[in-house]
């Protein structure tokens, strides 16, 4: 079992949402981490910040889209997301069915690839003076 599945729709999704953060010259969330933290506390006091963002709508819909990204969008924690939009999961009936250490760090790194991606879009458009 594959623990990994980046599909193309989701870069498609993220390369849009990198052309709108390019668009607007800068968000909050440019160039700090506190956005893809791992503590739940300090996504919560970066999550706050997202109000009035340039391009909270287009993060807004990135994340209903792909509500398991990782890190903060459009004031919502992975905390805050989940609940609302994940389906009920069935417990899984084998073991072989839940991810294996590895697959769930490969998985892991590339939700930070994603996020990562976001931020330097966002740092790009700063650096490159971009008006709103
Ligand atoms: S996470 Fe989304 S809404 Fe929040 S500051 Fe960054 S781009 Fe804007």
């Amino acid at each position: 079992m594959s623990g990994v599945d980046i599909s193309e729709a989701q870069d498609v999704a993220l390369e849009i949402l990198a052309q709108a953060i390019r668009r607007a010259g800068t968000t909050p969330c440019a160039d700090d981490d506190r956005w893809i933290s791992d503590s739940p506390a300090v996504q919560a006091l970066a999550a706050r910040r997202c109000q009035g963002c340039p391009v909270f709508d287009q993060c807004d819909a990135y994340a209903q889209q792909f509500p398991r990204e990782s890190g903060v969008y459009a004031g919502l924690t992975e905390a805050d997301r989940l609940p609302v939009t994940q389906e009920p999961r069935k417990p899984p009936k084998r073991r072989r069915t839940v991810l294996t250490p590895e697959e769930r760090l490969q998985h892991r790194r590339e939700a930070s690839r994603r996020s990562r991606a976001r931020h330097r879009a966002a740092q790009a458009a700063t650096q490159e003076g971009i008006p709103a």
